[in-house]
């Protein structure tokens, strides 16, 4: 059986994550991968770096349409 731990970082699914569920990833030493026991994502460290930063720019894109919703309430009152 692989052994498997908590990384020395701990970073939350980002697969997970698009659906609003806060998972910890576990590490995989062999394989150098972190990977989720809820929906079977893995990925190295690179690759959940990238993934939770097009998830912030997501959800920065989303709040600034909103505020350009607001910004155009204004206009009409
Ligand atoms: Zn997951």
């Amino acid at each position: 059986m692989a052994q498997a731990g908590k990384g020395r970082l701990n970073f939350r699914c980002p697969q997970c994550f698009m659906r609003d569920i806060d998972m910890d990833m576990f590490y995989d030493k062999d394989k150098k991968e972190y990977y989720c026991i809820r929906c079977q994502y893995h990925g190295d460290e690179k690759d959940v770096l990238e993934k939770n930063e097009q998830i912030r720019l997501k959800y920065r894109a989303m709040y600034h349409r909103f505020k350009d919703f607001e910004d155009f309430s204004d206009d009409l009152s």
